[in-house]
């Protein structure tokens, strides 16, 4: 009980946030589009409510999930809407993973998870609610942006490894995995025989290369995790998904084993996800591909990530530009978060939520530029 109360502590977005509200500053902490969402969503939610207000199956809505197959399925995977189970949000989605991939092993030690730090805040408690142990690889900050330390994760393996978290594009860092790095990770969880949990919420939104989704190099052990809050702009709304590994047939016990425990697991914690929304959702998906709302979605977020990323460079900050994400990491010596909220108008993420204690870069923040360029404009000011 003491070990868990530890973990109840607010998260530094919430409090960041609060903050924000409290002393009318810019807010660059969380990430959330400032705006609304598109119409199209919107307009779906308005003919779908009332038609669509009870539960429905805990897997998920099938027109969601039937939609999420279609718009998920690549020429180099295909994507069946019995492998996706529709959960309340991300958040959620990632909790039943751990509860269903890791734990306590019955000898009582941990299972151990490898992550990669800076590391997304959930993560971390996610695995010690289930009894597990997160294992923290290194991301090296050089001259030309973020890189992953995969040697040091091949170190880190041991018998007690059952799975490795990818989030690609990465948050905090923004830094998009190449495929080299991808297929290095892949072949050491095939030697290992490790399941590949890939948080893909920003598969959208990247600025170059397109990220390569994990399951089209492992469709034998990779769940994906994924967000219509992160892709339509609504992240109020709640409502993410997991794609289970395909049916391969080395696999084909495993896989869908664990597949069905993933569901089992989610329905006690919420039983479903919302129907209406999950109703819009489906239809907005396809409206979402076939209008290029996309790629509009990345002009717009790539033109204000560039206005942040030249105004704190010519304040004299160091900038590693995002390859996606809606994120960026600057390095700002001497700058404290907790000051620059209350007296200097402004809330940003302290670098030190994402690192094990005392390991952060020394003035690493992270900064959110899902937001106006008015109120871009405003916190360089
Ligand atoms: N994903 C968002 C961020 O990184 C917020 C997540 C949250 O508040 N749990 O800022």
């Amino acid at each position: 009980l003491h070990a868990r109360s530890a973990l109840a502590a607010e998260s530094v977005f919430s409090v960041m946030s609060r903050l924000a509200v409290q002393y009318g500053a810019v807010n660059l902490g969380q990430g959330f589009p400032a705006g609304s969402p598109p119409e199209f969503l919107l307009e779906a939610l308005k003919t779908q409510a009332g038609a669509a207000d009870q539960y429905t199956a805990p897997a998920g809505l099938p027109a969601l999930r039937e939609a999420l197959a279609a718009d998920l399925t690549t020429a180099a995977a295909v994507v069946r809407p019995e492998q996706v189970t529709v959960t309340c949000g991300a958040t959620e989605a990632m909790h039943a993973l751990a509860d269903a991939l890791y734990g306590t092993g019955t000898d009582g030690a941990g299972d151990e998870v490898l992550m990669f730090e800076p590391v997304f805040d959930i993560y971390r408690p996610q695995a010690l609610l289930s009894g597990a142990t997160p294992v923290l690889v290194g991301m090296t900050l050089t001259p030309e942006g973020w890189q992953p330390d995969l040697d040091g994760l091949e170190r880190l393996v041991t018998p007690r490894t059952r799975a490795l978290l990818v989030n690609n594009p990465h948050n905090p860092t923004g830094h998009v995995f190449t495929r080299a790095e991808l297929e290095r990770i892949v072949q050491l969880a095939r030697q290992h025989d490790l399941w590949i949990i890939a948080d893909e919420v920003y598969d959208e939104l990247y600025f170059g290369e397109a990220p390569v989704p994990l399951r089209e190099l492992a469709p034998e052990r990779t769940f994906t995790v994924g967000s219509a809050g992160k892709r339509l702009e609504a992240t109020g709304w709640r409502i993410g998904w997991i794609v289970s590994p395909a049916q391969v047939a080395s696999q084909v016990t495993a896989s869908q084993v664990i597949a069905t425990q993933v569901t089992g697991l989610h329905q006690w914690a919420t039983f479903c996800a919302p129907t209406p929304l999950q109703s819009a959702v489906a239809a907005a998906l396809p409206i979402a591909r076939q209008t290029g709302f996309y790629e509009d979605l990345r002009a717009s977020y790539g033109a204000r990530m560039r206005l942040l990323a030249s105004g704190l460079r010519s304040l004299g900050l160091t900038v590693q530009q995002p390859g996606g994400s809606y994120f960026l990491t600057a390095l700002a010596p001497g700058l404290d978060p907790w000051h620059l909220v209350e007296h200097g108008g402004l809330a940003v993420i302290p670098g030190s939520a994402f690192y094990a204690e005392g390991s952060a870069p020394d003035g690493l923040i992270r900064l959110a530029f899902c937001k106006p360029a008015s109120e871009i404009l405003r916190a360089l000011e």
